[in-house]
């Protein structure tokens, strides 16, 4: 049940995980249409987020912060600083963001060996 405290914080953990693997993937260049889903799907999840209370707090959080997605360095960061805000929030301690580095590695280092070809 997501009103029990250990399933929320569960979901949490694997909610963010998810998340920050998405930015860590998402194209250094991306086009467009590339950006606009990104930031669609940022403001989807936010609003489909299960949990209800942590859902208002994010659409509140996007809207004081709005997506940035004009590369994966900059949505990597931008995933990282409203973590961080999140973090916050809920006092916990800051995340250090030039730590990102292969921190979100999904082991998916061949597809874009494939993207280059
Ligand atoms: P988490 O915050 O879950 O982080 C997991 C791991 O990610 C950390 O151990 C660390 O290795 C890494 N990490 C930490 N900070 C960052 C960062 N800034 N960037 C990249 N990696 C990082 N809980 C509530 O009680 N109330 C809420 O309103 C609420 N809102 C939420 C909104 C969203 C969108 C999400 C995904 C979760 C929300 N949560 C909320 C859950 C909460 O954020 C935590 O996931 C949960 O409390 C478990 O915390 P944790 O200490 O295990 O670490």
């Amino acid at each position: 049940k997501l009103g029990n405290a250990t399933a929320k914080a569960e979901l949490g953990r694997a909610t963010w995980k998810y998340f920050h693997t998405v930015m860590a993937r998402f194209p250094e260049k991306p086009t467009e249409d590339q950006q606009e889903a990104l930031r669609s799907y940022i403001h989807l999840f936010a609003r489909l987020y299960p949990c209800g209370e942590c859902a208002e707090h994010f659409q509140q959080h996007l809207t004081k912060y709005p997506p940035q997605v004009s590369s994966r360095k900059v949505a990597a960061g931008w995933g990282c600083f409203i973590h961080n805000e999140v973090n916050a929030m809920l006092e916990k301690p800051e995340f250090d963001c030039s730590k990102l580095g292969a921190y979100y590695d999904c082991g998916c280092a061949e597809d874009e060996e494939a993207e280059g070809e």
